[in-house]
């Protein structure tokens, strides 16, 4: 059995179709792309009115949910993911996408490193901008991976680091990062919310567009923040970085996250210029 009839066995999903757009309840959906991933479709609508491109029909929560912690990052360490050209404008290679890189026993130390290099020194510089760090800071990161970027918060301004991640892999190392983990998935924030757990920063680092439901997400989110706290959000941005794969059934633009914000009343702070592949934002609550 080779490594793509293996992948094939593990993942399959369970499939569920919305009506409406899930942030302005819009009824009107555009088919707006699809891909195949092991003989399953997934296919895309984009929203006229609020401007988010979403997966329709998806795989339900319960599918992604086993599939977040027996598979995703089991997979991405050996490079078996999905993979599509043509959904980035300008797209390059980075140095640790090199096949021979991808040994399933050296596969860990170079995601780590990736992590490290395109995932730390891009999110640590833009909260540091937007709030003090210090020792009696926060942070908690959603779907940290290995948490990488977590325990270099902790290395450089001695922050308070909580995690929460879904797979069983990544969790044995953010163990050895001694890294607290308050739960699997991103879900558990209200229930971290409701114990009054609460947070300086909260991190979602190309996490929130692999959620089936961002909206209660985001408002648990501000739930969980302390006066003054931010929520940072990194995704594929929609204009020059159309990320269509089984893992996203969302993708954002600075329209769609932007109409999130006003939503759920927080305000809104886009840090990435306007071509930049991911789209970087802040989000405050508001006073
Ligand atoms: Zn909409």
């Amino acid at each position: 059995m080779n490594r793509n009839e293996d992948n094939y066995q593990s993942a399959t999903f369970d499939f569920e179709a919305l009506d409406a757009c899930p942030f302005c309840d819009g009824a009107a959906m555009v088919p707006n792309g699809k891909i195949e991933w092991f003989g399953v479709d997934f296919w895309y609508v984009f929203c006229p009115a609020c401007g988010l491109k979403f997966m329709n029909p998806r795989p339900t929560r319960e599918s992604y949910k086993d599939f977040y912690k027996n598979l995703f990052w089991q997979q991405k360490i050996r490079n078996a993911g999905f993979h599509k050209e043509g959904q980035m404008w300008q797209s390059g290679k980075y140095k640790w996408d090199d096949e021979k890189k991808w040994d399933p026993k050296e596969g860990l130390e170079n995601r780590l490193e990736k992590h490290r290099e395109q995932r730390a020194k891009t999110i640590i510089p833009v909260v540091a901008s937007a709030i003090s760090l210090g020792a009696d800071s926060r942070v908690l990161e959603v779907g940290c991976g290995f948490g990488v970027t977590l325990s270099e918060f902790k290395k450089k301004y001695q922050c308070k680091v909580f995690a929460v991640e879904p797979s069983d892999e990544a969790q044995k190392t953010i163990k050895d990062f001694n890294i607290e983990l308050l739960g699997s998935y991103a879900e558990d924030l209200e229930n971290i919310g409701k114990r009054g757990e609460k947070f300086d920063a909260i991190v979602f680092s190309h996490s929130l567009e692999n959620t089936i439901d961002p909206v209660s997400i985001v408002r648990f989110a501000k739930e969980c923040l302390l006066k003054s706290g931010i929520i940072y959000i990194q995704t594929p941005n929609l204009l020059v970085f159309d990320q269509m794969n089984p893992y996203h059934p969302y993708i954002f633009s600075h329209a769609s996250l932007q109409f999130l914000a006003q939503r759920l009343g927080l305000t809104y702070k886009r840090v990435s210029e306007p071509k930049d592949k991911m789209l970087t934002v802040i989000l405050n609550a508001k006073c």
